[in-house]
C-alpha cells in the first residue's frame, strides 16, 4: 500500500492551498458575520478548475482522480466550510450526477455552465416534512394533458447554494408507488415560472451559505427535463448522495486540520503560569486528541476515492467516512475551543466558526444515526427502513 500523493495530486493540493489563501481565507470572518460569501468565488472556483474535478474535458471539466477531488475539498473545508459547500453541492451532487444519469444533450447544456462557474447547482431533496425519511416526499410532478410538459408543486427545505443555484435537481413523485417508489428526478432552471426562493438566516453555522426554502406552485418543465428513467428518482439521488458523503468527510478532513494548524499554533504562543500552554500534559492530551482524529478520518477517507477510481464499491465505506470524520470534525473543533480558553469563544479566532461549521456535518447528506443504519444494513442484510 502506498499512500504518497503524486505529482499531479501534490500540484493539486498547492493550488487549493494557494487559491483558499489568496481569495478565502482573507474574507472568512466577514463573510461569516454577514452571513454572506461573496458570490464572485463561484467563477473564480470556475476558472481554477475546482467546479470540474473529475468531469470530462469534453464537457468543459479539468478530469482528474477523485483522490485529488478529496484533496481540493478537503482544502477548502479548512477554508471555510461554506465555500467547500458550493462545490460539494454544484459539482459533486448536481453535475456528477449530470455527468452519471444524463442523456447528451442534457450533459452539453448544463456541464459546461456548471464546471465554469457560471452556472451553480442545487440539490432538491429534503422537505419540510420529510428528511431522514427522503424517501417519503410529497413534491407531486404530474404529466399535463397531451403529455408534453410536467407540472409540479410541493416545496424543498435546507437547499445548500439554494438562493444562488440556476439549477435545481428536484426529486418528485411522478407515480402512486409507495415510499420511495415513483419518484423520479428533474432538472428544474430556478428561473422558471412558480419557483420562488427564501434564504433561510440563523443559521449556526455554515453562514455564508445560501441555504434556502424552496417553492414550486405550478412549475410547468417539459418533459425532457426529467434526468433518467421516470420512476428512478430515488436511486440518482442515493447514488449521487454515496458519492457526496465522500466529499463532506473529506470537508470534515479540512475542519479537523484547520482546527489541529490552529490549536498547535495558539498553545506555542499562549503563556500562562510563566510557560507556553503546550508545554503542559493536559493541553498536548488534547492536540494530540486532535492529531488522531485527522488522521483517521483522512485515511477512512481516501479508501472511500481509492474505491471510487478502481470501480468497485464504496457506498457503506463513504458512510463509515462521514460519520466518522462528520463527529471528529465536531470533536476537534471543540478540542481546539478548549486549548483557546476564552479567546476561543469570540470570533476574531477561527476556532468557534470551525465548531459552528462543523455541527451540521453530522446532520446533512443524512445523520449519524442513518449513517449507522447503512452500515448495519450492510453488514447484517436487514434493513431498518
Ligand atoms: P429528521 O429526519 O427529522 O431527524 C431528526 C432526528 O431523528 C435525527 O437525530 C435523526 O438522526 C433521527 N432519526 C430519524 N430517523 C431515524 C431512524 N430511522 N433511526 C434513528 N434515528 C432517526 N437537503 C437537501 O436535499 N439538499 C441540500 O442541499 C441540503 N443542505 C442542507 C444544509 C443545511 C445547513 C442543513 C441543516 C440541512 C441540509 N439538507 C439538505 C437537509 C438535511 O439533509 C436534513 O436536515 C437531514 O437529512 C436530516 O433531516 P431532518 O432535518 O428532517 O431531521
Amino acid at each position: 500500500m502506498n499512500l504518497d500523493l503524486d505529482e499531479e495530486q501534490t500540484a493539486v493540493r498547492q493550488l487549493a492551498r494557494d487559491f483558499v489563501g489568496r481569495e478565502i481565507a482573507p474574507h472568512v470572518i466577514d463573510w461569516d458575520r454577514a452571513e454572506n460569501v461573496d458570490r464572485s468565488i463561484v467563477k473564480k472556483l470556475g476558472a481554477v478548475g475546482f467546479l470540474g474535478l473529475t468531469i470530462d474535458e469534453e464537457y468543459g471539466g479539468s478530469g482528474g482522480d477523485h483522490l485529488a477531488y478529496c484533496l481540493v475539498t478537503e482544502e477548502l473545508g479548512r477554508g471555510d466550510s461554506s465555500v467547500r459547500g458550493i462545490v460539494s453541492v454544484s459539482l459533486g451532487l448536481v453535475a456528477k450526477t449530470i455527468a452519471a444519469w444524463g442523456r447528451a444533450e442534457q450533459k452539453r447544456y448544463w456541464l459546461p455552465r456548471l464546471t465554469a462557474g457560471e452556472a451553480l447547482g442545487c440539490f432538491g431533496l429534503t422537505e419540510p416534512g420529510t428528511g431522514s425519511d427522503a424517501g417519503s416526499l410529497a413534491t407531486r410532478a404530474v404529466r399535463d394533458a397531451d403529455g408534453g410538459a410536467y407540472v409540479i408543486n410541493g416545496s424543498k427545505m435546507f437547499i445548500t447554494n439554494g438562493t444562488w443555484a440556476d439549477v435545481v435537481l428536484l426529486f418528485a413523485r411522478t407515480g402512486d408507488g409507495p415510499g420511495h417508489r415513483g419518484v423520479s428526478a428533474f432538472l428544474v432552471p430556478t428561473d422558471t415560472p412558480g419557483l420562488t426562493r427564501r434564504t433561510i438566516h440563523g443559521k449556526l453555522g455554515l453562514r455564508g451559505q445560501a441555504t434556502a426554502e424552496l417553492v414550486l406552485e405550478d412549475v410547468r418543465v417539459p418533459a425532457d427535463a426529467m434526468l433518467g428513467p421516470e420512476g428512478k428518482g430515488f436511486s440518482i439521488a442515493m447514488s449521487a448522495l454515496a458519492k457526496g458523503r465522500m466529499s463532506v468527510a473529506a470537508g470534515c478532513v479540512g475542519i479537523a486540520q484547520a482546527a489541529l494548524d490552529a490549536a498547535v499554533g495558539y498553545a506555542g504562543e499562549r503563556e500562562q503560569f510563566g510557560k507556553p500552554i503546550a508545554s503542559y500534559q493536559l493541553v498536548q492530551e488534547l492536540i494530540s486528541d486532535i492529531a488522531v482524529d485527522v488522521d483517521a478520518a483522512r485515511l477512512l477517507t481516501w479508501r472511500v476515492a481509492d474505491l471510487v477510481d478502481r470501480g468497485e464499491e464504496f457506498a457503506t465505506a463513504a458512510s463509515k467516512a462521514k460519520l466518522f470524520a462528520s463527529e471528529a470534525a465536531v470533536r476537534a473543533a471543540n478540542n481546539a475551543l478548549q486549548v483557546f480558553g476564552g479567546y476561543g469563544y469570540i470570533d476574531e479566532y477561527p476556532v468557534g466558526k470551525l465548531l459552528r461549521d462543523a455541527r451540521v456535518m453530522t446532520l446533512y447528506e443524512g445523520t449519524s444515526q442513518i449513517q449507522k443504519l447503512i452500515i448495519g444494513r450492510a453488514l447484517t442484510g436487514v434493513s431498518a427502513f
